[in-house]
């Protein structure tokens, strides 16, 4: 049988764009593997609120690191991996709003970069990957074969993002999830340690007028060049 090429796939991009239903599209097509890199943050923010975690203090965040492990289980029933933490499937509840809250925050502490990159990067050895997230392209995996840098108008991420939670909880405010999307890309981008960027070699895809299948086209296509390369 002809072996093709395997790439790296990244894409970063500002939250709720739409990242990872075309990093889990692509990867299925593909016969890839998909990692949700912000559900290892959400993650490590479970942990730290859980247990009291004071994140301004480097040893407490060392210790607290100390006893996470995060592992993405495949799920049967849902056909997709799902991230547990200390062998706890978390994959649901690192969505709520609380953990979204604080995410930014305990996202931009080095520790805890340096944890979530290293494993990252190891899950990336073998290639066949497709990676979402804020820094993928610039950071995990500078030589990525493929840099997808998404992006949408504000009005329509969070208009997405409040479908989403709203199905989960009713009393949810468009406005509580506009300040909070607002809060996150801000955060995000003008952090000190891997701020969201897109790479120079990155193709951006705007996605505001486009339905999914127009963007999956798209990015397909795109993937099938760099993979006959
Ligand atoms: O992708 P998602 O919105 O679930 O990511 C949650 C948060 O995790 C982001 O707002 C960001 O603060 C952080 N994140 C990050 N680097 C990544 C992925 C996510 O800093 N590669």
């Amino acid at each position: 049988m002809e072996q093709r090429k395997k790439i790296i796939i990244s894409i970063d991009g500002w939250s709720s764009c739409g990242k990872s239903t075309l990093a889990k599209q692509l990867a299925k097509e593909l016969d890839y593997v998909y990692i949700d890199s912000g559900a290892m943050y959400r993650a490590i923010t479970l942990f730290f609120l859980r247990n009291h975690i004071d994140w301004t203090k480097q040893k407490a965040v060392d210790d607290a690191l100390k006893n996470i492990v995060l592992e993405f289980v495949y799920n049967a029933k849902s056909k997709q991996s799902e991230i547990h933490l200390n062998e706890e499937n978390v994959e649901y509840v690192i969505r709520d709003l609380v953990i979204a809250e604080k995410v930014s925050d305990v996202a931009a502490i080095k520790a805890v970069r340096e944890f979530a990159v290293a494993q990252q990067q190891l899950m990336g050895k073998k290639k066949a990957i497709v990676m979402d997230g804020r820094d993928i392209g610039t950071v995990v995996f500078p030589k990525a074969a493929l840099k997808i840098f998404m992006t949408a108008d504000n009005s329509v991420r969070v208009e997405r993002r409040f479908k989403e939670l709203f199905e989960k909880n009713p009393n949810i405010t468009l406005e509580e999830v506009r300040n909070n999307l607002e809060m996150r890309d801000y955060i995000d981008s003008h952090r000190e340690i891997s701020p969201l960027r897109k790479a120079d070699d990155a193709i951006v895809l705007d996605n505001s007028n486009l339905t999914m299948k127009q963007q999956f086209d798209i990015a397909l296509k795109w993937a099938k060049e760099k993979i006959s390369d």
